[in-house]
């Protein structure tokens, strides 16, 4: 099986409809996008010359409402990555039972390499060229791995000027100054920590110790929110490595390490590499940066009996069937990390109604969705004696169905 995250998701919607019983009628709609956009978006950059990016908009399906998904800025953007998180976002928002479809998008750009104005200009023309294919009632986007809240404002003010009044629930994901929602920012990441606890308890597990892959937006505030809540942290690392500590590390000083150094390397304990983390001796394994990091070649190495996907598509099949092989229960990402579109929905609903919610009101309806969530995929599993995966998209299918 390839690692090609498209042709995996096709994979796992086959298996998930070869689980009902009845047949399901939207899964053959489920298996083509609704629209693709390919657009080459060019840049004046600070040396004078003009370069072009090569940019993505996938729209995957919007039968529950707007296509919503974030735009990744990175160099390994491409179409059928882009085909993969846009077919993710229309099974989680069903599975969390938001009014959005799915949709994503990107840019191949590496934004650490590009000045300040240069990225300004880079999303500012990105989002003139999306402007008539997405809108507050057609497409959301949102931020993902290399973009960020500022960029979103950016979006938001183009696309404002392009149908000549302010909108900003055409995005999410704003800085909280300029229509962002309270808890956003914190909102996969503690949305990870509400499904884990929820699990916990249904698997009669205690707290224990965690090493989590990917130190970003999601992985840092999933770090904070289960040290505060008494897991021991041993292992942390970002793209460029990682450090383990047995006694815990704290979170907190170690973000402060990573923003002053910009790497995680030789902050505490031992330097260990991307790898390691996924191998070490530990009760729960968060996988928080990018897809098929627990593949065939790893996956017998780990040895927590509970993976946490934080990412989207962390693990491929094959290293889906050795974990399952092992016992070791995986959480799937399209519940996991429901929490960002979570509260970019209650962005989304804020900024039409003209309002602004208190943060404890944001996290607090936020914990409630996740639960609610994983009470009905622990069912599922239960029920049907599958996977907490193969339930998560069983749930989102008969969403699905039941609107098409
Ligand atoms: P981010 O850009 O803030 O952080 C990504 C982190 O991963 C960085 O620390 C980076 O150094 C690290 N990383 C990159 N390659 C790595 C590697 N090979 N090994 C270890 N670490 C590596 O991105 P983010 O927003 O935290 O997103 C992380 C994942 O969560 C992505 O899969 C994203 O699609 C998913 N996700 C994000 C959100 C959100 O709200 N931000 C919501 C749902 C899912």
């Amino acid at each position: 099986m390839t690692n090609n995250p498209w042709q995996r998701a096709l994979a796992q919607l086959q298996k998930t409809l070869a689980l009902q019983d009845a047949h399901i009628a939207v899964g053959k709609r489920l298996e083509e996008h609704d629209a693709v956009f390919e657009v080459n978006v060019p840049v004046l950059m600070d040396s004078g010359e003009t370069k072009t990016f090569r940019g993505y908009r996938v729209q995957h399906n919007n039968l529950r409402g707007p296509y919503k998904g974030g735009l990744r800025f990175h160099p390994q953007v491409d179409l059928d990555e882009a085909k993969a998180l846009a077919f993710w976002m229309t099974m989680k928002n069903a599975l969390v039972g938001v009014p959005f479809g799915g949709g994503k998008g990107g840019i191949e750009v590496n934004p650490k390499e590009l000045s300040p104005g240069e990225l300004e200009r880079l999303t500012r023309n990105f989002a003139r060229e999306l402007a008539h294919v997405i809108g507050p009632d057609t497409d959301v986007p949102a931020p993902d791995v290399g973009s960020t809240a500022q960029m979103m404002h950016w979006i938001a003010d183009e696309y404002s000027k392009h149908v000549g009044e302010h909108s900003p629930a055409v995005v999410t994901g704003k800085p909280v100054e300029h229509g962002g929602s309270e808890g956003r920012t914190e909102a996969t990441g503690y949305g990870g920590g509400y499904v884990l606890e929820a699990m916990l308890s249904k698997l009669n597990k205690e707290k224990g110790t965690v090493a989590i892959q990917g130190f970003g937006n999601v992985g840092v505030y999933f770090a904070h929110y289960v040290a505060a809540r008494g897991f021991k942290i041993v292992a942390l690392s970002d793209s460029k490595g990682g450090v383990y500590a047995t006694e815990g590390i704290d979170v907190a000083a170690a973000e402060m390490y990573k923003k002053e150094k910009g790497t995680l390397a030789g902050f505490a304990g031992k330097d260990i590499t991307n790898d390691d983390i996924l191998a070490l001796p530990v009760d729960i394994l968060v996988p928080a940066a990018l897809e098929n990091a627990l593949t065939k070649d790893n996956a017998a190495r780990v040895q927590a009996s509970i993976v946490l996907e934080l990412a989207n598509g962390p693990t491929t099949i094959e290293a889906d069937d050795i974990l399952s092989a092992k016992g070791v229960r995986v959480i799937p990402d399209i519940l996991a990390n429901a929490g960002g579109v979570v509260v970019s929905y209650f962005e989304w609903e804020q900024n039409r109604a003209n309002e602004k919610w208190e943060k404890d009101a944001v996290l607090s309806k936020l914990k409630t969705m996740m639960e609610t969530a994983a009470e009905k995929v622990w069912q599922e599993a239960e029920g049907k004696k599958i996977s907490l995966r193969d339930a998560a998209y069983s749930v989102a299918l008969h969403s699905l169905e039941s609107v098409k």
